[in-house]
């Protein structure tokens, strides 16, 4: 997560405004995961069409706008402080508006327009095309000018069973949270909404669905983002065949839960389906998917990925925790043994896969003897890449009233405990890569030293997982960022790889 200004090549004649001033200058900073950078990416692609121009430089920018996290306590107050800071910019600099989008917003409405009075608008995960209006820029040639006009080309699907289940259990219920509209967000874009990618030209984000049906107890994101709805295949079939007539050869399919895709609209493995499809683009080189939801990660998907040498060997599940009576208490079931031999079942179908998967420590009531199944079953199950994030108490989350709350330094204690067990894990797994031969997707010079350039194989996802550092290349080998080359792993550290290239 990073409060730096995004940048994204501007192409010339955008502006067919019929007046002659100049462009509005737009600073934008995307905080979060990858499923709120498409949705800056959005709002950029609706700015620029408008008409904008989009600045790196908050001292020359016109308007600035943020768009928040509001995941866990961390990160709403990175959210903050970023609005506070482009607050002061606002007071000192040329900025004449300040605009705050994303997950805080859906969360905390009120209190950010009563509280920072610097805020000159608020935009929900679901009114995206609000951000036209915003920044005085509706009424240009924007086919997108307001979210009435907006909202008619994108089809709102009747959601599914599961999510009027949970709507009647109270699921998606906002009512405890001061000045939250009742209303869910529904906004999904499509392949005709402009969209103006911020990640390298080689590679980038497709969000194939939105929104979450799942029960877990801890996460307040189906409030946040509403119910489950997933993009038409067609749409999304049509911006990867875009994207890679534009020169991107990786694409990373996202979701709060990519696994459920097509459940909505009718498919059986709907997402295996998608993949086959993606897999046939040609110059397409990669694609994978992240955050698969553990039991619908079906046979079918399975064959699927092993089949296509372009779908990454690679499948992001978080698993949260591995003591079935803490996953009872999530709300999500499973435990170490049904998943240990649900990974055996993936390993076994997918040869060489990579797995990732992300824990909450510290969950309330978690004994000592339950937090050390979960180190147990990390050393047996030797995940590929793991994440761990320490329990934070969300008002609004069923868990939030459990008894049995931790103190936040035995949470800190557990989290570097887990941290420890999967440290080793890895340094043993990156051991083992040594001499082996991988594609790699070249990068450019490392950001950690200038003598090194930096890549990817398919074992990384874009900004997650670790790098991989090269520190040798034939003499006289032009080597270009984007680019695939065969290389070989020459040693290894806890989580990075050296390797050369051949
Ligand atoms: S599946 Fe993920 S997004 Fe959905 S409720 Fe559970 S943790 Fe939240």
């Amino acid at each position: 997560m990073s409060s730096t200004l995004l940048t994204a090549e501007i192409p010339d004649q955008l502006d067919e405004r019929k007046h002659s001033q100049r462009p509005k200058k737009i600073g934008f900073v995307s905080l979060g995961c990858p499923k709120n950078l498409v949705d800056s990416e959005v709002m950029m692609g609706l700015l620029k069409q408008a008409g904008a121009e989009l600045t790196s430089n908050a001292e020359e920018a016109d308007v600035i706008v943020v768009n928040t996290c509001s995941f866990i306590d961390c990160a709403k107050r990175e959210s903050v402080d970023t609005i506070l800071e482009m607050a002061r910019l606002k007071a000192q600099g040329r900025a004449r508006k300040l605009v705050v989008a994303g997950c805080l917003v859906e969360r905390y409405r009120d209190e950010i327009q009563k509280n920072i009075p610097e805020v000159d608008a608020v935009i929900g995960t679901g009114e995206l095309a609000r951000i036209l209006a915003a920044t005085d820029l509706a009424g240009t040639n924007s086919p997108h000018k307001n979210l009435q006009e907006q909202r008619s080309p994108f089809v709102i699907l009747p959601s599914r069973p599961e999510a009027e289940a949970r709507w009647a259990q109270g699921r998606f219920s906002r009512t405890t949270w001061d000045g939250a509209s009742s209303e869910l967000p529904t906004y999904l874009y499509n392949e005709t909404t402009p969209r103006m990618l911020t990640t390298p030209k080689y590679c980038a984000y497709i969000k194939i669905a939105e929104g979450c049906d799942h029960p877990c107890s801890f996460c307040i994101i189906p409030q946040l983002r509403g119910k489950f709805r997933s993009r038409a295949m067609a749409s999304v079939m049509a911006e990867a065949e875009r994207l890679v007539c534009s020169g991107v050869r990786e694409i990373t399919l996202v979701g709060q839960d990519t696994t459920c895709y097509g459940e909505d609209l009718g498919l059986e493995d709907g997402l295996a389906f998608l993949l086959k499809q993606l897999a046939a683009i040609t110059d397409l080189q990669w694609i994978r998917f992240l955050y698969a939801y553990p039991n619908k990660i079906t046979p079918r998907l399975l064959e699927t990925i092993a089949k296509y040498e372009n779908i990454c060997s690679y499948i992001d599940v978080p698993l949260q925790h591995a003591s079935p009576s803490i996953l009872r208490r999530m709300k999500r079931g499973g435990g170490a043994e049904v998943f240990l031999r649900s990974i055996e079942r993936m390993r076994r179908i997918i040869p060489n896969l990579v797995l990732r998967t992300s824990f909450i420590v510290g969950f309330p009531g978690e004994s000592e003897p339950e937090f050390e199944q979960l180190c147990d079953f990390v050393r047996h199950a030797e995940f590929d890449w793991m994440g761990t994030f320490a329990y934070s108490d969300e008002e609004g989350a069923a868990a939030y009233s459990l008894d049995g709350k931790l103190p936040a330094a035995e949470i800190g204690r557990r989290r570097k405990e887990l941290l420890r067990v999967q440290r080793q894990v890895s340094r043993k797994k990156k051991k083992a890569l040594v001499g082996k031969k991988f594609r790699l997707l070249l990068e450019g010079p490392s950001l950690e030293t200038a003598l090194l350039l930096e890549g990817r194989t398919e074992m990384h996802a874009p900004d997650i997982d670790g790098k991989v550092f090269i520190n040798d290349v034939p003499e006289g080998r032009s080597i270009v960022a984007g680019e695939f080359f065969d290389a070989r792993i020459t040693a290894a550290h806890d989580y990075d790889l050296i390797a050369e290239i051949l």
